[in-house]
Parts: C-alpha cells; structure tokens; sequence
C-alpha cells in the first residue's frame, strides 16, 4: 500500500484552485501530511486547506515551481490507470466534436483536457497516421509509457513520435529527448483544409507544425478573396514558417510572398507549395529589415499576414516585446494600400487580448490609418482555452480591414 500524501495550502492558494486556475506555486504550499521524499514521487496527491476542507487531487512537482496541478476536484477520487485512459478518451471525443474533418489537431491540450502536462497531436488520420507526444511535468513524464501503450491502444497510429526536447521539461528537472517510439520514419503527410502538407515531427517547431492556426488561415484566405474583387491580390505572409497562411493565400487566387529568417523553413515551405502546385515566392529575411526596406518603395500590398514567434516569452519581457509588435504593425498597416487586410497574430500569453489591440490601435494612429475590425480570432477549437486559467488562451489573430 503506498503512502498518501496530503498538501496544506494557504488561503490565496485555496482560491485560486476554487478560481478555477489549476495550478498551486510552491510559495502557496504550507506543509505536507506527511512530506514527500524528494524527487521521487510520482503518485497523486490530496490538496486541502488550513481549515482540512479538501481541494481535490493533484499532480506533484518536486522541482517546478508551478507544485502542484489539479487532476481533480474530488480528492476521493482514484487517479489509477483507468482513470487517465478515460481522460485520453474524453478529450479524443472532444476533438470528434470540434474538429471532425481536421487532417491534423491537437488531440490533448494539458490542463485544457485535464490532463496537466500532456500534449498529443495527431497528423493524418489513424490507423496510418502519426501521433506526437510532449509528457511536460514530473508527473507525466513517469507515467508516459503507459499513457503511449494506451493511446497506441485508442488510435492505432503508424508513428509515434515524442518531442520532449522542449524548454519547459527544463523546470521540471526533465531531460530532453525526442525520438520515434514506433514506426520507421519521422515524415507524414496531412491533408489541411485541403491542402496536402508533409510534417517532419522531429525537425519541425512544436510537434512539426503550428495547428493551432488551422482555422486562421482559412479565415484569413476567405477575407483577402472577399476584398480582392477578382483581382491577383498581392499579399505578403510575414514570419511564414512552412507557409501556412501563404499556401492558403495563394490558393484563393493572391499572389504570394512568404518571408521567414529560417531557410530550412522556408525549403519546407517551398515543397508544400510544390506539392500542391501553386506558385510562392519565398524570401530569406529578417522580417524586421524586410518591413523596413519595403517600406521605403512604392510598391503597396492587398493582405499583410504577420504571425511573429512569441516576443513576451516571459512577463518581464514583455514592454520590449510590445515595442516589437507595434514596429511590425505599423510597418505593416504602412506596407497596405487602401481597401488592404491585416492579419495580425501574437501567441504571447503574457501579452492579453486587450493589450495586443491597444497595440495595433496605437500603430494605426501612427500610421494615420483608419481600420476597421473583421474577426477577432483565437487559437483552433481543438486546443481549448479552459476558463479560470488565462494562460491557456494564447493566440490572438485579428483579421482588420485598412482603409
Ligand atoms: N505563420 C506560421 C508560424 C510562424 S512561427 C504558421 O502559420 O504556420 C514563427 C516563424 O518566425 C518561425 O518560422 C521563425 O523561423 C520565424 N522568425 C523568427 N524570427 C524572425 C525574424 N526576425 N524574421 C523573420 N522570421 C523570423
């Protein structure tokens, strides 16, 4: 029989977790009943307050600062194997719901799911597509070959890949390590929205692409062909990646340049682009010089896409990234003729909906452009935003039109 461990928290720790937040920081964690050995334990714990009321179950942390994280408000509850497998079957339904025809999604969101620390995506359709997994707390990460073996169980994937090289794993005390679980080769094929893709999950940013911005390119392709009349819109995707706004651009019918400092990015880029026979020119550039040259010539575009990686990576950082993100906007709404479209991202969580409005607003002004707002968008349905925890809604594209 192992050893139940209890947490007593404090008040402000008690109220965040009755907020809604799923997290506990070490500071707000008053004693144990009786105390973890260090850097061993892997079981859920029992959270409770000063006064013994129970909080619910939990995670434990023994290095990160974040202590704790909420499984469940029902500290009676058992977190055995079954438990996490109906996790993992609830958040696959979920996505059946929400992105039913999506050819790659998010399969499990973290906290968002319930399942703290988790990731999975899923690229192509199962049984010959590929799942990727990041197991990013203590916790996870010891359980990782059974949530696999179920997963493996659920879906049926030809490739499993894990990218646990990614900072955060850091704080966790974790190592970094990525690599095939199954299957023989890193590379797949998706089809999204229509568009075929190959994704190398080993080589890419994230799990091999940015999902999260599924819906937006679409969005952002419906716009520029509703202001672009019949015409070649010329269109310019900042910050382009593997050219998910610009493929879709130039399917709608604008012509393309796609920029990105990241030349295997953009070779990647390139083949999609092949693979789906549309025409693409790509450039090598520090966006920032970029907006700063064309600036300087006459030449004006139809669709500005900018989608920069997070500028705000930490709270601190975030006045210097503001100066970043209203540069490039006024660049951009600059670089737009009259009737124009912005598409404008930042996945910056530190940086609040709000706040990254007032931003563009502000550049606007500056650019003495008057701009009228056509979507407010946020990140694909199939990774959630779980209300009470702020950080899980990232993504802000706004789609303006710039008279
Ligand atoms: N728009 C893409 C995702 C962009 S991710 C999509 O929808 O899939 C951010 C990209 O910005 C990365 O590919 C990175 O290589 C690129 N990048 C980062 N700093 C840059 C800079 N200063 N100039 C140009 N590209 C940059």
């Amino acid at each position: 029989m192992s050893v139940q461990f209890t947490a007593v928290l404090n008040q402000h720790g008690a109220d965040r977790l009755r907020g809604g937040h799923p997290w506990v920081y070490d500071s707000d964690v008053l004693g144990w009943e009786p105390e973890p050995p260090p850097g061993t334990h892997t079981a859920p714990v029992i959270m409770r307050d000063r006064r013994g009321r129970e909080l619910g179950l939990a995670d434990f942390s023994p290095h990160s600062k974040i202590r704790l994280r909420r499984l469940s408000g029902n500290a009676g509850e058992r977190a055995d194997r079954e438990f996490f497998r109906q996790r993992l079957v609830q958040a696959i339904a979920y996505r059946r719901r929400v992105a039913p025809e999506a050819g790659a999604c998010r399969l499990v969101s973290s906290e968002a799911d319930g399942l703290p620390g988790l990731i999975v995506d899923q690229y192509g359709r199962a049984p010959g597509g590929a799942i990727v997994v990041q197991t990013l707390s203590w916790a996870m990460a010891a359980r990782q070959a059974e949530l696999i073996e179920d997963l493996e169980t659920l879906l049926q994937p030809a490739v499993i890949a894990e990218r646990n090289d990614t900072k955060v794993r850091e704080r966790e005390g974790l190592e970094q390590r990525s690599g095939l679980l199954r299957g023989s080769s890193p590379g797949v094929e998706a089809v999204i929205n229509g568009l075929k893709w190959h994704v190398d999950l080993l080589a890419g940013q994230k799990t091999g692409g940015f999902l999260d911005q599924r819906e937006n390119w679409a969005a952002a392709a419906r716009w520029a062909q509703a202001f672009a009349a019949g015409e070649a819109l010329p269109a310019l995707d900042v910050f382009t990646y593997q050219g998910g706004f610009a493929l879709h651009l130039a399917r709608a019918g604008a012509r393309v340049e796609g920029v990105d400092s990241s030349r295997a990015a953009l070779e990647a880029a390139d083949a999609n682009a092949v693979r789906n026979g549309l025409n693409i020119d790509w450039i090598e550039a520090n966006a920032f010089d970029l907006l700063r040259d064309y600036e300087a010539q006459p030449r004006r575009f139809g669709v500005v896409v900018l989608d920069p990686p997070a500028f705000a990576k930490s709270r601190a950082a975030l006045d210097a990234a503001a100066a970043g993100y209203k540069e490039i906007n006024l660049r951009a709404l600059k670089l737009l003729r009259a009737g124009g479209v912005l598409v404008t991202c930042s996945c910056s969580h530190h940086l609040g909906e709000g706040h990254f409005l007032e931003l563009v607003t502000a550049a606007a002004a500056d650019a003495r452009r008057t701009v009228t707002v056509l979507e407010r968008r946020g990140q694909a349905p199939d990774h959630p935003v779980l209300l009470g925890a702020p950080e899980t809604a990232y993504l802000k594209c706004l789609i303006l039109a710039v008279h």
